[in-house]
């Protein structure tokens, strides 16, 4: 049995500076494929950077977070234009919307550019997407049912309302699901709501869950308890994991 971590942060300095022995350890707990997501151009580079070392299991992503929105420059966004023409970019994020975390309402003209900007880019080059909407919810489905998406899109870590999550998965996304679910009613429900074949796992490291350290090492534990909630044997639901994830990233 091996597993998918679509959504981690392996450019962050916690995990980059010792990543070599960590993808040894991952690879104890049969983590097959690391979605390596960016929040920034740095991020960006340095996925590509791990995934030339590791390509077998490195799934590299570029991006700007919607928290670092304001800071994007049009510089930038030639760099990202040209980042996204290569094929060793599978996919563009983390990007988004929030305002939950970003309380200052004169950033989210911008966050909502710069995600028009990246959707433009992932159409484009036939890249699916990854996102983040925590408070943003319905601005987010209305940006991607307007907006003519072409390619796949995966929302991580949702804690909208089910009317907008029925809205999302009438639109045909992905939905990541990590550890906080055993404790969020909200993340839980995508459980509940969303087909099994629109399901991945993530572990969004170094992101803490109630003090325990995110990574990819919870995956296995992970896929125990939401094969619990769906009633499905373990071995079963990684197997339709994986085949979602080859789906996600195929346009
Ligand atoms: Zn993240």
């Amino acid at each position: 049995m091996t597993y998918i971590d679509c959504h981690i942060h392996v450019s962050d300095k916690f995990f980059f500076k010792r990543i070599d022995n960590l993808l040894l350890d991952w690879n104890e707990y049969n983590i097959e494929f690391i979605g390596a997501v960016a929040t920034n151009l740095k991020d960006s580079q340095r996925n590509l950077e791990i995934a030339a070392k590791y390509p077998s299991i490195i799934v590299a992503g570029i991006g700007r977070h919607p928290w670092g929105a304001h800071k994007f420059t049009m510089e930038e966004l030639t760099i990202f234009k040209g980042l996204a023409k290569k094929p060793e970019v599978r996919f563009i994020g983390e990007i988004g919307l929030d305002r939950y975390h970003i309380k200052e309402k004169n950033r989210w003209p911008i966050q909502e550019q710069v995600l028009d900007y990246f959707i433009t880019i992932a159409n484009e080059n036939k890249k699916s997407i990854m996102l983040h909407q925590t408070g943003a919810e319905e601005e987010l489905y209305e940006i991607l049912s307007t907006r003519n998406l072409e390619v796949n899109f995966c929302c991580h870590w949702y804690s909208g309302s089910d009317k907008i999550l029925k809205k999302l998965i009438d639109l045909g996304g992905f939905f990541s699901i990590n550890p906080n679910f055993l404790r969020s009613r909200k993340h839980r429900r995508v459980l509940d709501l969303v087909d099994q074949h629109n399901l991945l796992t993530e572990s969004d490291g170094p992101v803490k869950f109630q003090g325990e350290q995110g990574s990819p090492i919870l995956i296995p534990f992970l896929c125990q308890e939401i094969a619990k909630e769906l009633m499905i044997q373990p071995n079963n639901l990684a197997i339709i994991i994986k085949e979602n994830y080859q789906r996600y990233l195929k346009n």
